[in-house]
């Protein structure tokens, strides 16, 4: 089966979007495993106003997954406050040694191209009763 075939919730690979992660370190911190490693470095912008304060914003160095210690229970997607972690069907991945199961970021982000649409939400569900209430008067 393709994994276009595959359900959409399917856990294949774990997808990166670099741009939305803010280095906050939750999904570190929840892995079970211990198989993600991130390193990264503060940097600092002076402040722009005589009475304001500087800015610090993490900087991401490295970004990666040991799949070959995951066991895909999905923790560091769900946790993510960003939404920088999604599941691809994608699951052709191996390779001749062990590490060739460590993504880096760069292969963590290329599988955001295979990561599916969310699927549109079933018109039978109850509706939100919180967006009534944030919708505009
Ligand atoms: S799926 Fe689970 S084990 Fe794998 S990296 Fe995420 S939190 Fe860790
Ligand atoms: S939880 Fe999300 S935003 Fe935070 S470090 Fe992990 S991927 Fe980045």
């Amino acid at each position: 089966m393709s994994p276009a075939q595959r359900p959409p919730r399917t856990r294949g690979v774990i997808a990166l979007v670099e741009s939305s992660c803010t280095v906050c370190m939750l999904c570190v911190r929840e892995c079970p495993d211990w198989c993600i490693e991130i390193d990264s470095h503060v940097e600092t912008t002076p402040a722009t106003e005589p009475r304001g304060r500087d800015r610090s914003v993490n900087v991401l160095d490295r970004f990666a997954i040991d799949f070959a210690l995951c066991m895909y229970c999905g923790i560091c997607i769900e946790v993510c406050p960003f939404d920088a972690l999604h599941w691809s069907p994608v699951s052709d991945y191996s390779g001749p040694t062990p590490t060739d199961l460590v993504h880096e970021r760069d292969r963590l982000s290329s599988w955001g191209a295979t990561v599916p649409d969310k699927p549109a939400l079933d018109p039978a569900a109850r509706p939100d009763p919180d967006a009534v209430r944030r919708s505009p008067a």
